[in-house]
């Protein structure tokens, strides 16, 4: 796409139960940010069944315009189905950027989006401004955030980018934009894969990316009877649990409770580790968490580098103290 005639910032909006997800809401606050400095307008593109609701709250937090593309064909996220109709969006848009939330349908999209546009995708995308060019220059961790890397993609357009869950607040104030409902249609020949049927997990469902109070814990517990400990505190709490891969592969918890690298990146309020040492892959999930109190009995243990509170001890003496407390203030 030639850099000359591309303006204003597209950001795909997942939905989920009816609602965009919080990284959508996130990446158009950004998308806002980066749009007013350039004196540029932010479009939303909500693509589903049913998605009315979404698409004005799309519009009441960053976009300028919501294109609403509400269609039965297009109630389950399919890749090539979604990717085709943001191409149809794209092309009639002309956006110098595309933001996408990095959840596991838009690290999907993203970059595909970025094949059919010839152009680059910065991923995992925790930081960004304008450079003198006025390309925007992304910052991505890479190596479990060891590293972090300046992407900018100078020449090609649009600039796509997956924007991390947690990375960027939502807007306080946004104003309010217009809904435009659009419709498209998808040649069967651009589907190659089709979704036969959704199958929903047996396991209870967990929204750790959107939770406030997460209470986790890691191999530090010691056994599944030991993880209830866990378990009480998030629910006193009204938190949820989340838990290390080894406690994971423990059996201790279900796999859609792992928080870290290859499990959920996070961005809570409160983080609760108990337990847990604060292994790099673990810690590149939690550091858009806004507070963090850690709980472990070695005092040189990693994750005291990045708690504000650190508690050196046995979690299996702290937690219940830490649960009496709590339900002595619930109770006053
Ligand atoms: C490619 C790759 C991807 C990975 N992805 C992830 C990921 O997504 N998420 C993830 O978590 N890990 C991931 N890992 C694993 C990661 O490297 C660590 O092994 C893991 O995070 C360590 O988990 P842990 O802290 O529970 O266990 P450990 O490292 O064994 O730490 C246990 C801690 O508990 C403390 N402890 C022990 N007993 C007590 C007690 N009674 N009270 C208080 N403290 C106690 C110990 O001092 C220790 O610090 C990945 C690894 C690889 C190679």
């Amino acid at each position: 796409m030639n850099k000359a005639e591309t303006k204003n910032i597209l950001v795909y909006i997942e939905v989920a139960d009816a609602a965009p997800v919080k990284v959508s809401l996130e990446s158009l606050a950004q998308a806002k940010r980066m749009a007013d400095e350039k004196g540029e307008k932010v479009i939303a593109a909500v693509i589903g069944q049913n998605i009315g609701d979404a698409a004005k709250e799309a519009a009441a937090a960053g976009a300028d315009k919501v294109i609403a593309v509400d269609d039965a064909a297009f109630a389950d996220f399919n890749l090539d189905v979604t990717a085709d109709v943001m191409m149809q969006i794209i092309e009639k848009e002309k956006p110098e950027a595309v933001f996408v939330g990095g959840t596991q349908d838009g690290k999907d999209l993203a970059p595909k989006l970025g094949a059919k546009c010839a152009t680059g995708c910065a991923s995992d995308v925790v930081g960004m401004k304008l450079d003198e060019q006025g390309n925007i220059d992304f910052t991505c961790p890479l190596y479990s955030g060891t590293v972090l890397e300046d992407v900018v993609i100078a020449e090609a357009r649009p600039q796509i980018a997956t924007l991390r869950s947690g990375a960027f607040k939502k807007l306080e104030e946004a104003g309010q934009g217009e809904v435009v409902a659009e419709s498209f249609t998808v040649a069967d020949d651009a589907v190659k894969a089709k979704i036969t049927e959704t199958v929903k997990e047996l396991t209870e469902s967990v929204n750790l990316e959107d939770a406030e109070i997460i209470v986790s814990g890691g191999r530090g517990m010691g056994s599944a009877d030991n993880f209830k400990l866990v378990q009480e505190l998030a629910d006193l709490l009204g938190g949820v649990v989340g838990a290390t891969r080894p406690a994971i592969e423990d059996g201790w918890v279900p796999r859609n409770h792992q928080v870290g690298q290859s499990g959920k990146i996070v961005a809570p309020k409160l983080y609760i580790a108990c337990g847990i040492s604060g292994a790099t892959q673990h810690l590149s999930g939690i550091t858009g968490s806004d507070y963090i109190v850690a709980i472990n009995k070695d005092e040189d243990a990693p994750i005291f580098s990045v708690a504000n509170i650190g508690i050196v001890g046995n979690a299996l003496k702290v937690l219940p103290v830490m649960i009496e407390e709590v339900k002595k203030i619930q109770a006053q």
